[in-house]
């Protein structure tokens, strides 16, 4: 695990990076704080699974984001989540950068809605948001602690300057403790997967309502899931963030 601080403030925000050792947009996301360090007083970047970036897998032992709050002496991910944690305690807030392969631009995912991480969302381009519940979230790194969110990217939309200019435009007002004007977005209560044999309506995508199956999927056909189609909200709700 790579952390880098820019000790120049008390910590403000710290960025994760490759929770996931295959999804290499987290490690331009460090790769461009740890360049221009200095220009970020208050920002922390870690790099999270090397062993798994150099294997140019997922994990290695067990799914890091499945592996909280870790152990000590568990898997290699495991120790990890249990040494990430006591890193990122001192934040105000917290953005784990993510990509899919399912198709969305970048959608934030966060476990509650408040004050932090409202102060997040208002500053993401996405109108959509998605909220776990807790029963989905337990093990992951945001539903450890209640300021962060996962910026979710999929994975060619990552490749484009645009991505990676919304994590430091994010990264710059959090730290000068900007806002932007607030806009309706909707927020997705996700509480439940889609199991792999349900037959989907042709066509459908991310967000659309599935009026016979009473659901609204996210994550739709990501290809490191193996037992399920993706995740699903049974409820919507307008928000002005
Ligand atoms: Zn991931």
């Amino acid at each position: 695990m790579k952390i880098i601080q820019n000790k120049k403030k008390k910590n403000i925000l710290t960025i994760v990076c490759c929770l996931h050792g295959d999804e290499i947009f987290g490690l331009d996301v460090f790769n461009y704080f740890k360049k221009h360090l200095e220009d970020y007083p208050g920002l922390k970047i870690i790099l999270t699974n090397e062993k798994a970036i150099a294997a140019k897998k997922r994990f290695i032992e067990t799914d890091l984001n499945r592996s909280f709050p870790g152990k000590k002496n568990g898997s290699h991910e495991e120790a990890l989540a249990h040494d990430l944690l006591s890193e990122i305690n001192v934040s105000d807030y917290l953005l784990d950068i993510h990509t899919t392969t399912s198709k969305i631009k970048m959608t934030p995912i966060i476990v509650s809605l408040n004050q932090a991480t409202e102060k997040i969302i208002n500053l993401c381009s996405s109108k959509e948001v998605v909220l776990m519940h807790g029963n989905m979230s337990k093990k992951s790194l945001i539903g450890q602690i209640d300021f962060g969110v996962s910026l979710e990217f999929n994975f060619e939309y990552a490749k484009q300057r645009k991505a990676l200019t919304e994590v430091i435009e994010i990264t710059k007002k959090l730290l000068l403790d900007k806002k932007q004007k607030p806009k309706t977005r909707k927020v997705f209560f996700i509480d439940k997967k889609i199991d792999k044999d349900i037959v989907l309506p042709k066509g459908v995508e991310n967000f659309d309502f599935i009026k016979n199956l009473d659901l609204y999927p996210f994550l739709l056909y990501e290809k490191s899931y193996k037992d399920t189609l993706g995740f699903a909200a049974s409820k919507t709700e307008e928000r002005k963030i």
